[in-house]
């Protein structure tokens, strides 16, 4: 093992849009060390949301580049792909990598991501049943879905219902089971959930609620899934979408606190202060949850990724920026500002068999989150009014003649 020959800079594990995101901001805000990111998927980094939807639906012929091909080069940044981070010593401030090589660091960044959980059940390791996390997930399903007639997804969440919606686009038969008596479980209000599940019974998917997996059957290739209610799926192929597990190897085998998630500070550092955890990877305190919290999403990975790099430059506020979220479903782009938290009081605007409409979501008589359907001006309003604390009552929002757009411009948040 060989230390690499340079002074102790930023390196940060993981090149996805947290990472790359961390040591873009170092540069362009003037961090003069060396920048290291270390990657261990071999191909240049791409983005993850156009995987379930306009790459695997046929729209995207290759997949979506995070940055630019001279990005590094120009930035500065030692972009190391396909190589993994297998230690870290935090005496000596050395991150290993199975290169052989370990490289000296000042500050470190974990962005080190999530991974599918995969199934539990007997037949789970079948061939035929994929997950999609990576681009070579999206490559191998790809592939997959061109002789598949039968498809059954595992979980309706988000990536599950996107990729259900774009295989049913495709022509394909689609069954999804759902544990679950609605989509999407407490990640949005129950009217949203239900209009959903509408939707995709209406565009012509098998969607089954309350209905879990036993097992799924087959001779080497998976030939069926069968429920938990003893139903049996005839199935080609079977897609897994039941929800991601923080990869927090490399932080637990260094003795970093670990609690569903790299646990952070609202400064994002970990127990150890020249650690930072941004990302999928992270387990922060969130003021708009009100709880310790993990989220994923592109928001979060990029807006964290920033704050870290403040914090590395000397800036000590706390990570305190709106969660937002979307998600393309068939012809259906749902937009959320804020989280929403079961009990919270709903109102609606817009009227929801047109397809376009936003739900309020009200705790303790506060507007704390606001989910629209094909509304994309409500979302952009939605930020502007949470974020600005605009004091708002449920009665306003249900008055369509409320100008939510300009109190929204009162606050003076961007
Ligand atoms: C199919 C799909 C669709 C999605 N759609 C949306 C969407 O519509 N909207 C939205 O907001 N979000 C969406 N997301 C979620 C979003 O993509 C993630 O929240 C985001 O990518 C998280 O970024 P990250 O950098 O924290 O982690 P990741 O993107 O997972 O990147 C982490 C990287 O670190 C690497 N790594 C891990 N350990 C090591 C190691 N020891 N050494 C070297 N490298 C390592 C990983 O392999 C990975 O490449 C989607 C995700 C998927 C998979």
């Amino acid at each position: 093992m060989s230390t690499e020959d340079h002074r102790p800079g930023a390196v940060v594990v993981g090149g996805g849009h947290a990472g790359l995101q961390v040591a873009e901001t170092l540069r362009t805000e003037g961090y003069q060390g060396s920048v290291t990111v270390v990657v261990d998927d071999p191909h240049p980094p791409y983005q993850r949301p156009p995987l379930s939807k306009d790459y695997l639906g046929g729209k995207d012929a290759a997949p979506l580049p995070l940055r630019g091909p001279r990005f590094a080069e120009e930035n500065r940044i030692r972009l190391r792909t396909g190589v993994t981070a297998t230690g870290i010593d935090r005496q000596r401030r050395t991150v290993r990598l199975d290169t052989d090589k370990e490289v000296p660091y000042a500050h470190l960044v974990l962005a080190t991501g999530a991974t599918n959980r995969r199934l539990t059940c007997p037949g789970g390791e079948l061939d035929g049943v994929h997950g999609l996390r990576t681009l070579a997930d999206a490559q191998r399903l790809g592939a997959a879905l061109v002789p598949a007639r039968r498809i059954v997804v595992i979980g309706a969440g988000f990536i599950g219902l996107e990729f259900a919606a774009v295989a049913r686009a495709r022509g394909l038969e689609v069954t999804v089971l759902e544990f679950a008596p609605r989509p999407m479980g407490r990640a949005v209000s129950p009217v949203t959930g239900d209009w959903f599940a509408r939707a995709h019974l209406e565009s012509g998917i098998d969607l089954r609620l309350g209905e879990g997996i036993e097992r799924c059957d087959g001779t080497g290739r998976v030939e069926a899934v069968v429920s938990t209610t003893g139903e049996r799926y005839p199935a080609d192929l079977v897609v897994v979408g039941i929800g991601v597990v923080a990869n927090t190897a490399l932080a637990e085998q260094a003795g970093l606190e670990v609690d569903n998630g790299i646990v952070v500070d609202a400064s994002l550092r970990t127990s150890d202060p020249a650690v930072l955890a941004v990302g999928d990877c992270a387990s922060f305190p969130s003021v708009h949850a009100g709880i310790r919290s993990r989220l994923e999403s592109v928001q979060n990975a990029t807006d964290q990724a920033r704050h870290a790099a403040h914090t590395i430059l000397g800036r000590t506020d706390d990570y305190d920026d709106l969660p937002w979220f979307w998600s393309q479903q068939g012809p259906w782009k749902l937009q959320i500002a804020g989280l929403h938290r079961t009990g919270d009081d709903t109102v609606l605007r817009g009227d929801p068999t047109t397809g376009k409409f936003s739900v309020y979501c009200f705790r303790d008589g506060a507007l704390v989150a606001v989910e629209s359907i094909n509304r994309p001006a409500d979302h952009m309003t939605a930020r502007r009014l949470i974020n600005g604390q605009v004091p708002l009552t449920p009665e306003q929002v249900a008055d369509p003649r409320t100008d939510l757009k300009t109190l929204s411009r009162s606050a003076g948040v961007a």
